[in-house]
């Protein structure tokens, strides 16, 4: 379904992707694992037309490259960024809306919409009237993944979902991660939390100083002596 070949990232004159390729199948989680600065963002943030590259980005058989990126979450892919950013002033329910509207749905299909989210994140429910300023890390990191799904994608890019939360709280996001591919959205998932990442991953990729140094099923991943050694805190 996405096919990344080649792709090659420039900030300037620093070089921040290398011939990177990777593919997503349809219903299929990935996971992308790699250290702070490894290029983790970079390659999601070209993936949805929010920095220029080079090489190709296809989705659906479609060439992403060069399009802008609200006709990319036009055609299926949503980008959850690292750091939520949900709208303060907003309540729960008016971000999921803002985040309808934005892409041109109808009001009854946003209702629906804010529906099924509501239900996949039932903490959210009992919270659907407070404002954004008002939620916890692990509420609002929720509403972001909640404003993605709004879309109706056909992959979602998570990036750093579990980033500062509490442990309990990270079982229960990947756990709905896992139901949101069962939903019939694949998903592409940066993280550093690697060891519940690749679990759950059917395959992943490692992204070290820009390229691609490792690639498999998740549980051989999780088997790997490099990998162990550099991302799961063994050796
Ligand atoms: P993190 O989890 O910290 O976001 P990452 O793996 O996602 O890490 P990127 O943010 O993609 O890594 O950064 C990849 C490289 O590109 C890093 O060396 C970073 O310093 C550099 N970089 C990222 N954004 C910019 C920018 N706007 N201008 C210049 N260099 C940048």
């Amino acid at each position: 379904m996405l096919e990344v070949e080649n792709l090659e990232v420039f900030y300037g004159p620093v070089q921040a992707l290398f011939g990177v390729s990777l593919r997503v199948e349809a219903g299929e989680i990935v996971t992308l694992v790699g250290r702070n600065g490894a290029g983790k963002s970079t390659l999601l943030r070209a993936i949805s037309g929010l920095v220029p590259a080079c090489g190709s980005v296809r989705f659906a058989g479609e060439e992403l490259l060069g399009r802008a990126p609200e006709q990319i979450v036009r055609r299926g892919v949503a980008h959850v960024p690292e750091g939520r950013r949900i709208f303060p002033g907003l309540t729960v329910v008016e971000n999921l809306q803002v985040a309808a509207y934005a892409v041109g749905a109808p009001e009854a299909r946003v209702r629906e919409d804010v529906g099924r989210v509501l239900d996949l994140f039932p903490g959210l429910r009992a919270r659907s009237r407070s404002y954004g300023w008002s939620l916890s890390g692990g509420e609002q990191q929720m509403l972001a993944i909640g404003r993605g799904l709004m879309a109706r994608p056909r992959l979602l890019l998570l990036d750093e979902p579990s980033l500062g939360l509490a442990p309990l709280l990270v079982d229960e996001l990947f756990r709905t991660i896992g139901e949101i591919r069962s939903a019939g959205t694949a998903v592409l998932l940066a993280e550093q939390n690697a060891a519940m990442a690749l679990a759950l991953a059917d395959r992943a990729y490692v992204l070290e100083n820009g390229r691609i140094t490792r690639e498999g099923p998740g549980s051989e991943l999780l088997q790997d002596e490099g990998v162990i050694a550099a991302y799961l805190g063994g050796g």
